[in-house]
C-alpha cells in the first residue's frame, strides 16, 4: 500500500509532463519545438510547471505521511526539503523570463516593456507577489543568511503557504496548457488534493485525533541533571501508539507560553504502555520554558512517534552504542529494547563532566542485568578514574574489540558524530552498518 502511494505523485508528475510535451507539439501556431522562439515558451511553461510541482513535492516531504516517513525517516525527508528548495526558485525565476522572451520576440518590442504588459493579465501581479514570498524564506535557509532564530526562520514558511497560494490562481487561470486539456487539468487538481489532503492530515488532523484518542498528560518531571530534565507522559490506552525506542516525536505542550511551538524529543525508555519518557536539555527559549514553566497535568499533543533510528536497523545480535551528552536520549531506550531482545549491547558515553552525565543510576541498573556494558568518556574532568578524552578510532577498537560483529548506533552533536562515524569507517566498518539520528530537522 505504501509503495502504491509513493508512486501516485511520480506517475502525477509524470502525467503532466507527457500533457505538456503533446500540449507542446500540438499548439494551435504548430509545434512550439520547431523553431527557437517557440522552444523559449515551452520550456518557459515547463519551467512553471517544474517549479508548482517542486513546491507540492517540498510539502508533501514534510507532511509526515506514513506511507513516506518510515520509507526514508522524518530527517532524510527533511533534508530533502531543505535542499530541493533551494533549487525550486531557478524555476520560478525562469518561468516569467522565458515567458516575457518569447511574448516579446513575438511583438517585436523589448523585454522590460513586455515583461509590464504581462504584469497586467489576469492574475500575474499576485503570481509575482507570490514568488517573492515563496523566494524570501529561500533566502532565509542560505547559509550566510541564517542569523535569524529557529523560530522566526520557521514562522517565515507561512509567507511561503501565501506565496504558493497567490501562484495557484495563476496557474489554474493563466496556465493554457493545463486549461486547454481536461485530463491535464484534472490530474493536476488531483495532485494539489493529494497532497493537501497529505499535509493537512499528518501535520493538524492526525495530531489532534491521537489526542482525542490518548489524551495525552504530563504525569511526572524528574530532574537529571542540573540541565536535564525528564517528562512522563501518560494517557488513555498507551499501548496502542506505535512507539518504539529510538523514536521521536514533536511535542506540543497545551499551556501558556507553549501552545505555538511544537518541538521535536526523542523517547528516552522503552515505551511500556504506561509512559512515554523525554528527557529534555535546557538549551534555548522553549527548552527553558520547559525547565521553569511546565507542570504535571498540562496537556500534551503529540505528532508521532517518527523516525527510523529503532532496534530494526540492528541485523546482526550485537549492537555499539555511542552517545554524546543529550545524544543518550534515543539510545537509552534502544539499550533498555535490545536487552529485553537479548542482544548484546555496548554503550561509549561522551561528555565533558560527571555532572552532565545522564541516566548515570538508571544505566547502571541496566548493567547489572546483564548483556549491557556502558563505558563512560569525559573530556574535562581531571580527577576521573575511567576513560578520559574523546572518542577515537583507537579508543573505540580498545574498548569494544569485536566492534566489527556490531551495528552502530550514534547520537550526539553533529561535530562528534561526524568524528566518530570517520573513525569507525577507517576501523573498517561498512557505512550501511552505521546509523545516526541528528537532533536538527
Ligand atoms: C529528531 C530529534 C530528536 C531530539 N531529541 C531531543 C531529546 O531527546 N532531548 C533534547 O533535549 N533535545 C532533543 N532534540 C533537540 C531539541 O528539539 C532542541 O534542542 C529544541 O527544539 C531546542 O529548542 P529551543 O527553543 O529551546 O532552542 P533554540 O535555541 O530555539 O533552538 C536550538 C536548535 O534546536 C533546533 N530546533 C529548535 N526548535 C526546533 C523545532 N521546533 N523543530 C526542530 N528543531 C528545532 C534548531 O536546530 C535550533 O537551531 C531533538 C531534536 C531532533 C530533531
Amino acid at each position: 500500500m505504501k509503495k502504491i502511494f509513493l508512486a501516485l505523485f511520480p506517475i502525477g508528475v509524470g502525467a503532466a509532463m507527457v500533457f505538456w510535451y503533446f500540449d507542446c507539439v500540438n499548439a494551435p501556431m504548430g509545434s512550439l519545438f520547431s523553431d527557437a522562439s517557440g522552444l523559449l515558451l515551452a520550456l518557459g511553461r515547463l519551467a512553471g510547471l517544474l517549479a508548482a510541482a517542486g513546491i507540492l513535492a517540498q510539502l508533501l516531504l514534510v507532511s509526515r505521511a506514513k506511507w513516506l516517513e518510515p520509507l526514508f525517516g522524518l530527517d532524510h525527508l527533511t533534508r530533502a526539503h531543505h535542499l530541493s528548495g533551494l533549487v525550486i526558485p531557478l524555476a520560478l525565476v525562469l518561468h516569467p523570463i522565458l515567458i516575457t522572451m518569447y511574448h516579446a520576440g513575438q511583438g517585436g518590442v523589448s523585454f522590460m516593456t513586455q515583461f509590464r504588459a504581462i504584469l497586467g493579465w489576469e492574475d500575474t501581479l499576485a503570481a509575482g507577489a507570490g514568488v517573492l514570498l515563496i523566494i524570501g524564506p529561500v533566502i532565509m535557509s542560505l547559509p550566510f543568511a541564517r542569523r535569524f532564530s529557529y523560530e522566526i526562520w520557521h514562522s517565515s514558511h507561512l509567507f511561503l503557504y501565501a506565496g504558493f497560494g497567490l501562484a495557484v490562481g495563476h496557474q489554474l487561470e493563466l496556465g493554457g496548457d493545463i486549461n486547454g486539456n481536461p485530463y491535464f487539468a484534472g490530474t493536476w487538481y488531483a495532485l494539489y488534493v493529494f497532497v493537501l489532503a497529505n499535509l493537512l492530515w499528518g501535520r493538524v488532523l492526525k495530531p489532534l485525533w491521537l489526542y482525542r484518542r490518548h489524551r495525552f498528560t504530563v504525569e511526572k518531571i524528574m530532574p537529571e541533571t542540573t540541565e536535564v530534565e525528564s517528562i512522563w507522559v501518560t494517557g488513555r490506552g498507551l499501548a496502542a501508539l506505535p512507539a518504539e525506542s529510538g523514536q521521536f516525536a514533536l511535542l506540543r505542550f497545551w499551556g501558556p507560553g507553549f501552545r505555538t511551538q511544537a518541538h521535536p524529543f526523542s523517547i528516552s525508555r522503552m515505551p511500556d504502555g504506561k509512559y512515554l519518557r523525554f528527557s529534555i536539555k535546557k538549551l534555548g527559549d522553549f527548552t527553558a520554558a520547559v525547565h521553569h514553566s511546565l507542570r504535571p497535568g498540562a496537556p500534551v499533543i503529540i505528532d508521532g512517534p517518527h523516525g527510523v533510528f529503532t532496534e530494526k536497523k540492528c541485523l546482526g545480535d550485537k549492537a555499539l552504542l555511542i552517545a554524546g551528552g543529550i545524544g543518550i536520549t534515543p539510545l537509552s531506550s534502544l539499550a533498555e529494547r535490545f536487552q529485553s531482545l537479548g542482544k548484546n549491547c555496548v554503550l561509549l558515553y561522551a561528555n565533558r563532566s560527571q555532572k552532565d552525565i545522564v541516566f548515570r543510576r538508571e544505566l547502571r541498573e541496566l548493567e547489572q542485568k546483564g548483556g549491557f556494558s556502558v563505558h563512560h568518556v569525559l573530556s574535562s574532568e581531571p580527577g576521573w578514574p575511567g576513560e578520559k578524552g574523546y572518542l577515537d578510532a583507537e579508543r573505540i577498537k580498545r574498548l569494544v574489540p569485536d566492534f566489527a560483529e556490531r551495528d552502530a548506533f550514534l547520537c550526539g552533536p553533529p561535530p562528534m558524530l561526524a568524528a566518530v562515524k570517520a573513525s569507525l569507517i577507517s576501523l573498517g566498518l561498512s557505512k550501511t552498518r552505521i546509523h545516526f539520528e541528528i537532533f536538527s530537522l
